[in-house]
């Protein structure tokens, strides 16, 4: 029998739920719901209605009310908004903003270009462990920081940050905080009011939803204002310009609406998921488990198993789809920039795997992934001469 293959790549992209697939497609076709939402005939009105209903359970997910979130193409849009939006607004309030090493390259790059812009930026440093100082974070405020972003997971290692701990400083400073929650939604409790962030960022790929859709959280009391960075017709406020993708936005709501009402469950389900693999893990030795001791969400294990380089271990596992680095940047060669930040031997860091899962990974799954990894590993350390990786 031919071997099935073994998705454990879930903080890249989620299959899209099939009961949320074709919900999709009754938004596209003439016989559903297909018209342009800003269209005044009636048509029109039931898209902006399907619309407004899937802005219920999507704010539900992050304990938000509905009025405010602005659509976007996806976390990265989201998160170029948040930053360039809020540091466009408020520019004569402050030009320092404060992030960290770790964060995903379009926080990152965001700040680059506002660094060209004239913006000071502070990228703080993490521990070992992946998580920043919250006393260098304190230290790090000047009277000039108007924004702080901080991801409130990070993609690669699964690390939470203390995102309540650090609104407290930011608020007790008078400072705006953002955080990119994309590889939290569904995976941990998210409460926009309890972490106390004015902005957050969500892509509906990354929650059994459709790629090319997303959100920012944006708080509005107090209110928090932001420029727009594409420039179109009225459509949200004026705050994004572009028609709105009703059947993205649809399945975006539904997807939420299955995180909302399967929650624990889940959750239950991933941390079973998480102990198998663990143990599976140890079991073939000398695996180093990236992270290990930090707060973490349960679907992601950053891992190297020492003596073992990634790249080879990828050729000797074709029936498993695993990541090196993160998959935003799986094309370059340099150790990962997470891991790096986290003072991880380069030998080591050139050689992780993440390793994620989810919804539709079964126990089955976990079990023959585990076969095929202890397999790989035996054979490469068997043929590798001691001391040359
Ligand atoms: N932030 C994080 C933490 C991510 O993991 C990703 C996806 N790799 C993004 C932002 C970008 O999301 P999108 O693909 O929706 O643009």
């Amino acid at each position: 029998m031919k071997n099935k293959r073994i998705y454990l790549d879930y903080a890249a992209t989620t299959p899209v739920d099939p009961q949320v697939a074709l919900t999709m497609q009754h938004f596209l076709t003439l016989d559903g719901v297909f018209a342009n939402p800003a269209s005044k005939h009636t048509d029109g009105e039931q898209a902006a209605l399907a619309i407004e209903a899937a802005r219920e359970p999507i704010a539900q997910s992050i304990g938000a009310t509905s009025k405010n979130i602005i659509f976007t193409s996806g976390a990265t849009e989201a998160n170029n908004l948040a930053l360039k939006g809020i540091t466009e607004f408020y520019q004569r309030s402050g030009r320092h903003i404060i992030t960290c090493q770790t964060e995903h390259k379009s926080i990152l790059n965001s700040c680059a270009h506002l660094e060209k812009q004239g913006f000071e930026i502070t990228y703080l440093p993490v521990n070992h462990n992946g998580l920043i100082d919250l006393s260098a974070l304190s230290s790090a405020i000047k009277s000039e920081t108007l924004l702080i972003s901080i991801a409130l997971v990070n993609n690669e290692t699964g690390v939470i940050q203390d995102l309540a701990a650090i609104s407290r400083i930011a608020k007790s400073q008078g400072i705006y905080l953002h955080t990119d929650a994309t590889q939290a939604l569904g995976k941990c409790v998210i409460d926009v009011d309890a972490l106390g962030v004015d902005c957050l960022s969500l892509s509906a790929h990354k929650a059994y939803g459709p790629k090319g859709i997303g959100a920012l959280y944006v708080r509005q009391q107090p209110r928090v204002r932001l420029t727009a960075q594409i420039d179109g017709g009225e459509q949200q406020q004026g705050l994004r310009g572009g028609t709105l993708p009703t059947h993205q936005i649809v399945a975006f709501g539904q997807a939420c609406q299955l995180i909302n009402d399967q929650f624990a469950a889940e959750q239950s389900h991933i941390e079973a998921l998480q102990r198998r693999l663990v143990m599976g893990l140890q079991a073939i030795g000398e695996c180093i488990i990236h992270a290990q001791t930090a707060p973490r969400v349960n679907h992601i294990l950053n891992i190297s198993f020492i003596g073992v380089d990634s790249d080879a271990l990828m050729i000797l596992t074709p029936e498993l789809a695993l990541a090196t680095g993160s998959a935003c940047t799986s094309g370059s060669i340099e150790p990962s920039h997470v891991l790096m930040a986290m003072a991880i031997e380069s030998m080591l860091a050139l050689g992780a795997i993440r390793l994620s899962f989810g919804r539709f990974t079964t126990i089955a799954d976990v079990d023959q992934a585990l076969v095929v990894l202890a397999r790989a590993v035996n054979k490469i350390r068997s043929i590798t001469p001691a001391g040359n990786l």
